[in-house]
């Protein structure tokens, strides 16, 4: 059958199996306690992994604990995240995050959310000041195995690509559209959604995708409209 018309609900799922027989299935760990996650997806916005790690070690060594952190002078903290980009909007967003937990829960922790319904949940998290529908969904299924789909820039490009969503699909719509083609099995959504994020850094890459190389280019709606007008074109 053509890529094209293949039933969206069936290509996606292909999509799944596909993805999990060239990746391999992985375990739904927690990769980090939940502050730790939540406080570090703000640090990582535009920056690098090992930069946004450097600068959440370097400001709970200087402050030591969420209380210090909270507590810092304003400029001792930017100083502390300076490896980030834009720390002068982040550290009054961190800060300001650490105030309104503890003035709702009287202590600076998120781990209630784990008996929280998920919509309510998401609203909870996406109140915080610099936490968007992404850093929230990351959030509730690595760390509370929630029911939902992060779509990030990849996940968001790679599903267009194949044809999952539409062009004019954003990926804040797309949490809700992909999610509604998948099986509500936190395990499924993870898999789904690490092999998406890993096929697009890897094969799938913005510029030049590899399509020759690719596994599902026997679904793909992009490659099907390249390989017409010839596949060197992308290449
Ligand atoms: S065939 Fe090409 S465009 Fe389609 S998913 Fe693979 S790399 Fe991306």
């Amino acid at each position: 059958m053509d890529a094209k018309e293949l039933p969206v609900e069936e290509k996606t799922l292909l999509t799944h199996d596909m993805l999990n027989e060239a990746y391999k299935r992985l375990e739904l760990k927690n990769r980090r306690d939940p502050m730790h996650e939540l406080i570090s997806t703000m640090l990582s916005h535009r920056t690098n992994h090992k930069d946004e790690e450097k600068a959440y070690y370097t400001m709970l060594e200087r402050f030591g604990d969420w209380e210090g952190v909270m507590q810092a002078p304003f400029e001792e903290l930017a100083d502390a995240i300076a490896t980030t980009r834009y720390p002068g909007q982040k550290a009054p967003q961190i800060q300001e995050t650490l105030k309104i937990i503890k003035d709702k829960r009287g202590e600076i922790s998120i781990d209630f959310l784990e008996e929280m319904p998920v919509e309510e949940a998401m609203e909870w998290l996406t109140s915080l000041p610099g936490v968007g529908l992404k850093t929230a969904s990351l959030l509730l299924l690595f760390n509370f195995k929630k029911p939902i789909l992060p779509v990030d820039t990849h996940v968001h490009r790679v599903s267009q690509r194949v044809g999952l969503i539409g062009a004019k699909v954003t990926p804040n719509k797309a949490h809700e559209v992909l999610l509604q083609l998948l099986p509500k099995d936190p395990v499924e959504l993870y898999n789904f959604h690490i092999h998406l994020l890993w096929h697009g850094q890897r094969i799938c890459t913005w510029r030049s995708p590899k399509c020759e190389k690719c596994v599902l280019n026997s679904i793909c709606n992009y490659y099907h409209d390249v390989r017409e007008e010839g596949i060197d074109k992308v290449a």
